[in-house]
């Protein structure tokens, strides 16, 4: 009799350059479980009946990106604490009584941080540049690695401020604006979706030290904007987010089939399929 295969998915809109289905199906084969992940491209309005659509076909769990993730988080019946943190889910996971929602983006975040990238949070100076939902998932995560502060700036101010109060009881978080940003930080973390047009954020020079680590959420075949403009501002290191994209893939196969894959040699085939 064959083996049952447990069906999975990526919904968001648009999807289809995603690299999820590669991840998910690297760690499967890893563990020598059979697993199928389909890419779900869910049009405007249409995120809720897909979901039960899904369900009800026998789908067993689903990675949501942009722009569902707060769907996610509305339709859920049981987040978690992250995901109730960051009011957004990007892991959806069920059984008959129960749709638990996940966000495992800030927990991947920081294990490529300190894991693959070998940087040091605990004791050190973290600035976050964004305040949108990729900002928002990694707060609580950072906060959790005792950083001795987490400055979060945003080219709409008002947005880093309730950010950053939101947190406040959970460590050592203020917001400030670009032009008040004090030299320099241990980790700036581009958390800005300005990359994807070739920008940088109007940020101050000096924010970047001759140790300071730069981190670009975004990933791509060539260095992005932020990533450039830290080199050239004379950064000790840099890193773009493909490793927090196979990192929070992880945390979410973990949650479905309770096992954590080894995500170095999965890393390292996701470099290569993007060169
Ligand atoms: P949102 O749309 O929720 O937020 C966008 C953020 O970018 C806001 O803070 C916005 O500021 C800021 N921004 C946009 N353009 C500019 C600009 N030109 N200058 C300065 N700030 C700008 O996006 P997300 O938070 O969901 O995603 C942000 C980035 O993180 C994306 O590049 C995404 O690809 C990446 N990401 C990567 C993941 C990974 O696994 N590697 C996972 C999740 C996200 P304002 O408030 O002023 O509009």
């Amino acid at each position: 009799m064959p083996e049952e295969t447990d069906l999975y998915g990526l919904i968001g809109h648009p999807v289809e350059h995603s690299r999820s289905p590669l991840i998910h199906r690297l760690f499967a084969e890893q563990i020598g479980q059979l697993i199928d992940y389909v890419l779900i491209d869910a049009a405007p309005g249409s995120f809720d009946e897909t979901v039960a659509a899904f369900r009800e076909r026998g789908g067993r769990g689903l990675n949501v990106t942009l722009p569902y993730k707060g769907n996610a988080f509305r339709i859920c019946t049981h987040p978690t604490l992250r995901a109730t943190q960051a009011r957004a889910v990007n892991t959806l996971a069920w059984t008959p009584a129960q749709l638990i929602g996940d966000n495992t983006d800030g927990a991947g975040l920081v294990a490529d941080l300190r894991e693959n990238l070998g940087v040091e949070l605990q004791n050190r100076r973290l600035l976050l540049v964004g305040a949108g939902g990729a900002a928002r998932g990694a707060v609580g995560p950072l906060l959790e690695a005792k950083p001795a502060e987490l400055v979060i700036a945003n080219r709409t101010a008002d947005r880093a401020v309730s950010l950053a109060q939101a947190f406040a009881p959970d460590g050592p978080v203020r917001a400030e604006v670009f032009e008040d940003l004090e030299p320099s930080f241990d980790l700036v973390i581009n958390a800005t979706s300005a990359s994807l047009s070739g920008h940088v954020p109007d940020l101050p020079s000096a924010i970047v030290g001759p140790t300071t680590f730069c981190y670009d959420m975004m990933y791509g075949r060539h260095p992005t904007a932020f990533l450039k403009w830290a080199t050239a501002m004379g950064a000790a290191g840099c890193a773009d987010g493909i490793g927090m994209l196979v990192e929070q893939a992880a945390e979410s196969f973990l949650l479905w089939r309770h096992v954590r894959p080894d995500t170095a040699p999965v890393l390292e085939k996701i470099r290569q399929s993007l060169s």
